[in-house]
């Protein structure tokens, strides 16, 4: 088994202060894959510091085309590892290799290209309007950023938070979730050697391994500048109060229960097969699940069966299967959770069309749930409010649009919604009343670069693009000097 007790700090790679450890599981054998230290304040306050001296050394007034170049060269470094990232991102969180290589590592990839040609593009200083050429308006560094991310898409989470932040000019604490932080030690090693090859002065990127306690510590340092948080609600929320106490910048992606609004107009079969393949994506551990399905009423006893035979076809697997869509979920405690709504659903009185507690048949090693649908939930009920982070899909049926948008916007998460009709009028429409940050009609997927993040429980500030990188600088005018 692989130790990794060493923390990459001001340009090194230093010995944990630390004694506090973790045994990193392989989610679908159960069995160690490694061993980590936990930072505690020591490690932390090491790594704070190196990189508020990497900033006095300079790199908060970098050219941003030095760091542009930074951000190349991580990218060429992920796309070289690609094969070794997905390999490890599947055994430590449990998506199936097929699902590892082509959207856990693509993500990652495609939010670094997009962030660099975002930034590429952008104008850093620039006159406020054309008749006052010297009343300016400029984009700084903001100072030290702690980005701390989960295991869901260990790598995506990272790429979204650290090409902004090369990008922006600021000095960074990463400290990715414990449950998952293997495939983030390799993504490190590949940012560590992209700044080295620049000339970065050490310290701009530090990295330490830790749990809630390590985050809740980063997140308090008064030299922290700006926190970009990814991760449950309830954290997010004492991560805020910690950065409100000097007034600190937080970016929050948080958690979800997105509606998917089937209306009668729609391809009934394909709007279901791929409403529940959405669901159930990465075993349903993605913070904008489409796992609320309200239907108009006319097709609600088709959208059901469909739902069904969608479910009985997922095939669940061992992660390393290539024919797999549903691995396991990532841990034990993740695998409790489930099954605590699961029967909550049964208990409260939902209509259960498919799966159920416990494991599939022939899983018995490893955190494998079954793919599970509940009808005729009502929203009383704690599985159509609550955000479950399983293969658990809920249904309603809706009488009208008005009562698609209540139901929809029920409940305290406002991440993302999808819309399902072949009205593209009824889907603006229903779109501009929708309370979430990201609405999709028809499947169609957001552009490269588009903001990503949510509104009410669900967040705050917006990741992806230009907007990504903007979450890390601060807005300064100058009037009356002439620009360098
Ligand atoms: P957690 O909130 O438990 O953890 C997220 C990160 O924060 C981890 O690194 C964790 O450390 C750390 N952490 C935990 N407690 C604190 C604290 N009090 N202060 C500072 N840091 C802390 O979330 P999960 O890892 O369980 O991730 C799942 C959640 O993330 C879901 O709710 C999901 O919806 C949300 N999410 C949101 C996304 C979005 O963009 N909106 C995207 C992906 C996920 P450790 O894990 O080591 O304990």
């Amino acid at each position: 088994m692989r130790r990794h007790h060493e923390f990459h700090i001001g340009g090194c790679w230093r010995p944990a202060v630390s004694a506090r450890r973790r045994i990193i599981l392989d989610s679908s054998t159960e069995e160690p894959l490694a061993e980590i230290a936990l930072a505690g304040t020591e490690d932390v306050e090491s790594a704070v510091a190196a990189a508020v001296s990497a900033l006095d050394d300079g790199w908060g007034r970098s050219d941003k085309r030095r760091r542009l170049a930074v951000l190349r060269r991580i990218i060429a470094g992920v796309e070289a590892k690609r094969e070794l990232l997905a390999a490890v991102v599947s055994a430590e969180m449990g998506a199936p290799i097929a699902f590892a290589r082509n959207h856990q590592v693509s993500a990652a990839v495609n939010h670094l290209r997009a962030t660099l040609a975002a930034a590429d593009a952008a104008e850093d200083d620039a006159p406020i309007s054309p008749d006052r050429p010297r009343d300016r308006v400029r984009w700084e560094p903001m100072g030290v950023a702690a980005l701390i991310t989960p295991w869901n898409w260990p790598l995506n989470q990272i790429a979204l938070k650290l090409g902004g932040a090369v990008a922006a000019g600021v000095t960074m604490v990463l400290k990715p979730s414990e449950i998952a932080p293997l495939s983030p030690l390799l993504l490190a090693e590949i940012v560590i050697e992209a700044l080295a090859a620049e000339g970065a002065p050490d310290g701009v990127f530090n990295h330490l391994n830790g749990d809630g306690e390590t985050g809740a510590t980063l997140a308090a340092h008064p030299a922290v500048d700006v926190v970009s948080f990814t991760g449950s609600t309830t954290a997010g929320l004492s991560v805020a109060a910690a950065a409100a106490r000097r007034l600190a910048r937080t970016t929050l992606e948080l958690g979800g229960k997105s509606p998917n609004l089937l209306f009668e107009d729609c391809d009934v079969d394909t709007a279901v097969r791929q409403g529940v393949a959405h669901c159930f994506r990465n075993t349903g551990q993605s913070c904008n699940a489409a796992s609320r399905m309200l239907v108009a009423r006319p097709i609600y006893a088709a959208a059901v069966a469909a739902a069904r035979r969608a479910a009985e076809a997922t095939v669940v697997g061992p992660p390393a299967s290539e024919t797999a869509t549903l691995g396991p979920l990532v841990s034990e405690r993740q695998w409790e959770r489930v099954q605590a709504y699961i029967r909550s659903g049964v208990d409260e009185g939902a209509t259960l069309v498919v799966g159920g507690p416990g494991k599939p048949d022939g899983l018995k090693k490893g955190f494998f749930a079954r793919p599970t649908v509940f009808a005729d939930v009502a929203p009383s009920m704690r599985i159509f409010r609550e955000e479950i982070f399983g293969p658990v899909l809920v249904m309603a049926p809706f009488d009208d649009e008005d009562h698609a948008v209540t139901l929809a916007n029920h409940g305290d998460y406002g991440l993302a919604a999808y819309v399902q009709t072949s009205d593209l009028h009824r889907a603006d429409r229903v779109a501009r009343r929708l309370q979430a940050g990201m609405v999709q009609v028809n499947g169609v997927s957001r552009a490269p670069g588009a903001p990503f993040g949510g509104r009410k429980l669900s967040g705050l500030g917006r990741e992806g693009g230009l907007w990504g990188v903007r979450a890390f600088q601060e807005v300064k005018s100058i009037s009356g000097a002439a620009a360098t």
